[in-house]
């Protein structure tokens, strides 16, 4: 069966020269502990270092400034917790409702631990308002954690303006750029961060590494995890080698090609984003028209449950999502529709379509091909439909 794999915000395949790269740590002579002082060690320490430098160099920050961890998750818990349990003059955190559960379940358990915080809400497209944030600042923020690009919906936030705010207070900046990186220009000058949260495989790398950018001066400390004391303390535990070299390529492949792949992604969304409203009714654009990312394409389709799309489009081998992969499975809407002021019901009918480096023209046809005795066919089982 023809099969299109239409959820790259979830995950991506490991890139093959990823992959080869990644062969060469798990195989030959180069499976030492880069904590030995041997020769195998020290193989093992000049790919970790070689990898930081990669990731470094692709956000503009220095080698010494990157920590690799399992994944997006924990370089977000890290980020958080670690400022939460370091700066002492005060107790307010700031982050949006959209965030990722990453974020925001690290940042409500701080609620719980007696941590006063504030979730902005976010206007009809998803983008949180830079004025919002200026309102919330109090003599007591000590962070503020805003995502740079949403992965249910693809908005890009003002994080620039954002994070002029901060440095302006002296209050440390997170971003979590799961998302964006690869896709969209990430700079931590040029964003103003003083955090940054980076996932191996939703940029072709593996699954279960990650980074976290910390700016040299920044008042963080490692709270997660007791042990050794690798990465310079930051991370204690023997270093994922496979993973760590992963990463690096994956930065350094998608960086790369990134303008060049985003004027091929941005010109098979807008197809798809027009196909779809030229042959159904009733559909509507989740997320911002224009500041969103280039290979997300996110819609609702009324009167429609997206679990059951998503069925459909699978038994003709299309692959897509109703928000995040996180809570696909649970019968709650998303939350971040419906921080966006969707109603319940119509932020069922979700549908989420993100494109990636192998996704053709093809695809795209075949897509809409597909969808519209799909949509015709659930619209007239619906209790809701006229
Ligand atoms: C996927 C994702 C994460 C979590 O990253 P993992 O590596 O899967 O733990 C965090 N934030 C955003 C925005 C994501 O899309």
């Amino acid at each position: 069966m023809r099969r299109v794999y239409f959820d790259h915000s979830a995950t991506t395949p490991v890139h093959p020269l990823v992959a080869e790269e990644m062969y060469r740590f798990l195989t030959d002579e180069n499976y030492g502990n880069p904590s030995s002082v041997h020769y195998f060690g020290q193989l093992a320490r000049k790919a970790v270092d070689e990898s930081r430098e990669k990731v470094a160099q692709a956000i503009g920050a220095t080698p010494a400034e990157i920590t690799f961890t399992s994944g997006g998750t924990e370089s977000d818990n890290m980020a958080i917790h670690g400022v939460a349990n370091t700066i002492k003059q005060g107790n307010h955190i700031i982050t949006s409702a959209v965030e990722h559960h990453a974020v925001l379940n690290a940042v409500k358990a701080l609620g719980k631990q007696g941590f006063d915080i504030t979730i902005l809400p976010v206007d009809q497209y998803g983008m949180v308002s830079v004025d919002d944030v200026e309102k919330a600042i109090t003599d007591k923020t000590i962070l503020i954690s805003i995502m740079h690009a949403n992965n249910e919906v693809g908005t890009i936030m003002p994080i620039v303006e954002i994070g002029k705010l901060a440095w302006d207070r002296g209050i440390t900046f997170h971003v979590d750029a799961v998302q964006s990186i690869g896709k969209i220009p990430v700079n931590v000058d040029e964003l103003g961060v003083h955090l940054l949260t980076v996932s191996g495989h939703k940029i072709y790398g593996p699954k279960g590494i990650g980074a976290l950018y910390i700016r040299k001066g920044t008042r963080w400390k490692q709270t997660l995890l007791h042990g050794g004391a690798q990465e310079r303390l930051r991370r204690a535990g023997t270093e994922n080698i496979p993973g760590i070299v992963g990463l690096g390529k994956a930065v350094e492949l998608i960086t790369e090609n990134m303008s060049k792949e985003n004027e091929r992604l941005i010109a098979l969304r807008d197809k798809l984003i027009k196909g779809v409203f030229n042959r159904f009714d009733h559909v509507k654009l989740t997320g911002h028209p224009t500041m969103r990312l280039p290979n997300h394409a996110s819609f609702l389709f009324e009167y429609i449950e997206g679990e059951s799309m998503l069925l459909s489009l699978d038994m003709k081998g299309i692959a897509g999502s109703t928000g995040s992969a996180c809570t696909s499975g649970s019968l709650e809407p998303s939350h971040v529709l419906l921080a966006m002021g969707i109603p319940h019901e119509i932020a069922h009918g979700s549908l989420r379509i993100t494109l990636g480096k192998d996704n053709t023209e093809e695809d795209v046809d075949y897509f809409l091909e597909v969808m519209e005795p799909i949509v015709d066919r659930l619209r007239a089982m619906s209790p809701l439909s006229e």
